[in-house]
């Protein structure tokens, strides 16, 4: 399935078939709750209830869990939890131990092991946080952590630290302070809410956040970060989407990450959000036998503008702790967007960025901002000329080389190290 194309051949007869196959939408299907009433399947809530969260039922449902998968479901709940929709569940194909589906949320041992720079809050987040559950990270903008929870949990998460119903809270118990601190930093004029799940809080919860962050004269934009519409697209009801819409501008950014998740049930649900008037963006992160492909990509990048989606996003994953399994060299992720580039349209390409460890924020990985690369590390340069060493993920694979228009030369990075700052951008 995960065919590797080194940048600059041509596309095979074997991987233009996998890209039409990875193009066609699909219906995620009833699978095992086949008896299930149509209202009941249908109903978010009810989705939510019969969540797949215990590891016996896991194997129950999954009888061909590898020894991996079991012992790691068995643990998840020491780290970051288990919790998988049916809805979502019913994408994972039992028959392959590799299915890209299964590999984001079904855990495995690996999850315990902590590679060299892995660490808890690889963002830094928590040093910028004015407040608990509120980053002010970048200079006109704030990222909202409204609640611990998720529909389903990635096993790569971010913030495995913060969510997975740690505490089970709806709003997070600081609201009122985080509100405060944007009501009185009037340089705060975007608002990203995030979590876990902000929209896993109910109509009613929502609107009054919305309507009090409104109430803000100079909170000019917000924006929602989710995967329900992808883990769960029932949440996306029409009582919703009106909600929504009455607090314009609002942006909405989904986490999808293989053309398998966008399915016939996600592409109707992302139909009533655009029709909304909401615009979409995505946000991928690149992973391991996932999407770490050019054929598989494309296909997804391709997909997404047919759900009315812009690709936004293609991070490198996060050094979080217990990833190393899913993470792919820097040199790959590279190779996968040189073979995009031209072959598609410029609003299917997503920016390729690294979160610099550390709290550095989104760095491009372009000419501009990486300074250096060798096969151990990544010099980055940020927004603010801070210049942030990423360390390459080892290698399992021979690397490819650099592309020699993309950077610059050796030695650039040591050159503007010593010199005057540079210029910020
Ligand atoms: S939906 Fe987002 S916050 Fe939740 S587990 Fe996945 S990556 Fe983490």
């Amino acid at each position: 399935m995960h065919t590797s194309i080194a940048a600059g051949t041509q596309e095979t007869a074997a991987e233009r078939e996998q890209f039409e196959c990875l193009k066609q939408f699909q219906s995620a299907g009833r699978g095992l709750w086949s008896d299930v009433p149509d209202r009941d399947w249908s109903s978010w809530t009810w989705q939510l209830r019969h969540r797949i969260t215990d590891p016996a039922e896991l194997s129950a449902r999954m009888p061909a869990l590898t020894p991996e998968e079991r012992a790691g479901a068995q643990l998840a709940n020491t780290r970051l939890a288990m919790a998988i929709t049916p809805y979502f569940f019913n994408l994972v194909d039992p028959a392959d131990v590799n299915c890209p589906i299964r590999r984001q949320v079904i855990p495995r041992l690996s999850e315990t092991v902590t590679a060299h720079g892995e660490m808890t809050d690889p963002c830094g987040e928590d040093s910028h946080s004015p407040v608990p559950g509120l980053v002010h990270r970048y200079p006109d903008r704030v990222l909202f952590l409204v609640t611990d929870r998720c529909a389903t949990y990635c096993r790569y998460c971010t913030r495995s630290r913060l969510v997975s119903n740690a505490t089970g809270y709806d709003f997070h118990p600081d609201l009122d302070r985080q509100l405060d601190y944007i009501a009185r930093t009037p340089a705060v004029r975007d608002v990203l809410l995030s979590g876990g799940d902000p929209l896993l809080l109910r109509d009613e919860k929502l609107e009054t956040l919305l309507s009090r962050l409104r109430a803000i004269p100079h909170v000019e934009l917000i924006r929602i970060g989710t995967r329900i519409p992808v883990f769960l697209p029932q949440r996306i009801t029409p009582e919703l989407c009106a909600m929504l819409r009455r607090f314009h501008p609002l942006f909405l950014s989904i986490h999808s990450n293989h053309p398998r998740e966008l399915t016939v049930e996600v592409r109707a649900a992302l139909e009533r959000l655009s029709d909304a008037g909401i615009p979409l963006g995505n946000q991928s992160v690149l992973l391991r036998q996932v999407n770490d492909d050019p054929t598989v990509m494309k296909a997804h990048l391709h997909k997404l503008l047919m759900c009315r989606v812009r690709p936004y996003y293609l991070y490198q994953c996060d050094l979080i702790a217990g990833s190393s399994h899913l993470r792919v060299r820097v040199a790959k992720g590279i190779e996968i967007m040189n073979r995009l580039r031209g072959h598609t349209t410029g609003y299917a390409l997503p920016q390729y960025v690294i979160d610099a460890p550390g709290g550095g924020g989104k760095v491009p990985i372009t000419s501009e901002h990486v300074l250096s690369r060798t096969a151990d590390r990544i010099l980055l340069r940020n927004f603010e000329g801070r210049i942030f060493e990423y360390p390459e993920t080892p290698d399992l694979a021979p690397a490819a080389a650099a592309p020699r228009d993309a950077f610059p030369p050796r030695g650039f990075a040591r050159e503007a190290l010593r010199g005057p700052a540079p210029v910020l951008r």
